[in-house]
């Protein structure tokens, strides 16, 4: 997240017209249409991840999370607070950014009654979570009636005349972004339609706020980083058709990004990675709702140079949040790579890129930043969360405190720790294509599927169901078509054999990552020079490791000589498979020098190395 340093008071260093329409693709905020497939995950540690986010999530109540709309609207005032505790960190009364964590918290939970909904779809009572999201979305519509343009939010709209003006003030319309995002997912996963409501007239009131602006006043406007605003004004329009939410929406295409990328310039550095990534699912969705070709081709030259280009090993970008220039990684190993957003935005582009074109790269992409990345992100006892994943050798994950931060990647977890089911099997075209081979039960066109690690296994079929055309994942290679008249407990193997793969850094051959199968392995090096919690550091931003010396450069040694140490481990099996399970513990292995590797996830609350020395 971009920060004004001069406008943020939290004591941490935060830095932070349409006249024919064609037919319409998509509805939602950044989704593509399920076209009928239902995943459910099964237990893994995917399925703990999205539990713990769900108890984060349940743990803020609705006067939480909508006292400031309250005292914005002037339904409350800012000294009395009946009790409601406030929230700090970036919620906090005096900061700028406050409310973004309720939209954040409406989409994680429609993630989460989407789930529940399709676990148990005869489910005639209300869940707790549809009950307490329902109180959020009608206090909204609440203070949006108090104030009675249309206009909602924890700030006031002042902060808009000043993002126009060109003042000082901290990304309004990103923070509106969240709170119309979660509207819209919402109604679009959790059939609230009262937050179609309030959605409706909050994109009425941004196209009377934006429509009398000259191009002059709108370039202004665009230096101060907006999110995802556009993209979710054309998912508005997609459910709406009223042309002024599209209207809207083209007020935040930014030539300044889009002309450079239709001329297939890769001219990213130095800009603001999380600022810049919205726009190319904003462009995304341009070409998704009205066939814009020259859209979907800006959108894939981005994917691709960034994936080729400006990739970590963990699937995650950006150095202190900026993009750096094409294969520099290597110059770039620092404690505050990885911005969690970054990676949460580019696994949004992916799977909607794959929808309209399923190639292996996106697929592979998503695998290795869900496994890598996403997963990792979450700490396993509490749900605290990382903001950067650091890449630095004896670095640390550093998470966030519960009551007192509330950062945008605090945020964006909400939203992404919740939704691994959406990237298991995708539909495109007539087919269906399953991509992580995450513990599942998937529903598809009259066939029911549990999915393990290594196995496809047909549970029902319905009778005169023709043949599912399925697409199975083979990592880095391609896809398998099956095709056959499935009958329960019939099954295919799937996943594939788990070798070691090096990748080495395109500007510094000496150091390399580590994977097995689709697991990066980092190592573990212990908590030596760190002090006391530190890693529940609140100073993200300028956090000083500490690293020991010694600590600096490890090497990975012979790689021969990495070898697998889980206790309960098959050698024979291992052997035969090369695939271990991760259900129940961790694939750990060991180097000659005695550091244990494991991946990502599991490695928490000590320093660790990600990229090795190699070689001589
Ligand atoms: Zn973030």
């Amino acid at each position: 997240m971009k920060t004004n340093r001069l406008l943020c008071r939290v004591k941490c260093a935060v830095w932070i017209c349409v006249a024919t329409l064609p037919p319409l693709l998509a509805a939602g905020t950044g989704e593509v249409p399920s076209g009928g497939v239902s995943v459910s995950l099964m237990p893994s540690p995917f399925a703990e991840n999205v539990k713990r986010e769900r108890m984060v999530m349940m743990s803020l109540e609705p006067d939480n999370l909508t006292w400031m709309f309250r005292v914005t609207a002037g339904l409350d005032s800012l000294s009395n607070t009946n009790g409601v505790l406030r929230l700090g960190g970036w919620e906090a009364p005096s900061v700028e950014l406050r409310g973004h964590t309720c939209g954040h918290w409406l989409s994680g939970m429609a993630n989460v009654i989407h789930a529940r909904r399709n676990e148990a779809p005869q489910r005639l009572v209300s869940l707790p979570e549809e009950r307490a999201a329902a109180e959020v979305v009608h206090q909204l519509r609440l203070c949006q009636d108090a104030i009675g343009t249309g206009y909602v939010s924890a700030f006031p709209e002042s902060f808009i005349d000043r993002v126009i003006a060109r003042k000082r003030v901290w990304a309004p319309w990103y923070t509106l972004h969240k709170i119309l995002a979660g509207l819209i997912d919402q109604y679009t996963l959790a059939g609230n339609e009262e937050a179609l409501l309030v959605a409706r007239r909050f994109g009425d009131w941004a196209y009377a706020r934006l429509s009398p602006l000259s191009e002059n006043e709108l370039a202004q406007m665009r230096h101060n980083e907006f999110g995802g605003i556009g993209e979710a004004l054309r998912s508005l329009y997609a459910i709406t058709k009223d042309p002024r939410h599209a209207k809207a929406a083209d007020a935040f295409d930014d030539p300044t990004v889009l002309d450079a990328l239709d001329r297939r310039e890769d001219a990213f550095a130095p800009k603001h990675c999380n600022t810049y990534l919205p726009k190319m699912l904003a462009d995304l969705r341009k070409y998704e709702l009205f066939h814009d070709d020259k859209a979907l081709g800006r959108v894939t030259y981005f994917f691709d140079r960034a994936l080729n280009h400006h990739m970590y090993a963990a699937g995650c970008f950006s150095d202190k949040e900026h993009w750096f220039r094409p294969d520099t990684q290597g110059a770039h190993l620092t404690g505050v790579t990885g911005e969690s957003c970054c990676t949460y935005n580019m696994l949004k582009l992916a799977r909607r890129l794959f929808a309209l074109n399923p190639r292996i790269e996106t697929a592979d992409y998503i695998e290795r930043a869900i496994y890598n990345h996403i997963l990792a992100q979450q700490e396993p006892m509490e749900g605290r969360i990382t903001y950067f994943m650091p890449m630095m050798t004896g670095s640390y994950k550093l998470r966030n405190r519960a009551n007192d931060a509330f950062w945008c990647c605090v945020g964006s977890a909400m939203e992404s720790q919740t939704g691994f089911a959406d990237y298991i099997a995708q539909e495109s075209g007539n087919a269906l294509y399953v991509n992580l081979f995450i513990p599942s039960r998937i529903t598809w066109r009259g066939f029911s599927f549990e999915l393990s690690e290594t196995t496809l296994k047909c549970v029902s079929a319905a009778a005169n169901a023709s043949p599912p055309v399925l697409y199975v994942r083979e990592p880095r290679k391609g896809y398998r078509k099956v095709v056959r008249a499935w009958k329960p407990g019939d099954e295919i193997g799937v996943g594939e054999k788990w070798t070691f793969r090096m990748e080495t850094l395109p500007d510094d051959s000496s150091h390399a990552a580590l994977f097995c199968g689709p697991w990066l392995l980092g190592g573990c090096l212990g908590t030596e020079g760190m002090r006391r919690d530190a890693t529940r550091s609140l100073n993200y931003y300028e956090h000083d490791y500490t690293v020991p010396e010694h600590l600096r450069d490890i090497s990975l040694g012979d790689l021969a000589k990495v070898v697998p140490i889980k206790e309960d481990f098959d050698k024979r099996e291992y052997a035969k498979e090369r695939k271990l399970a991760y259900l129940n513990a961790p694939v750990v292995f060991q180097n000659e020098n005695g550091v244990v590797l494991k991946p990502l996830a599991w490695i928490n609350g000590e320093r660790w190395v990600v990229y090795w020395r190699v070689g001589q």
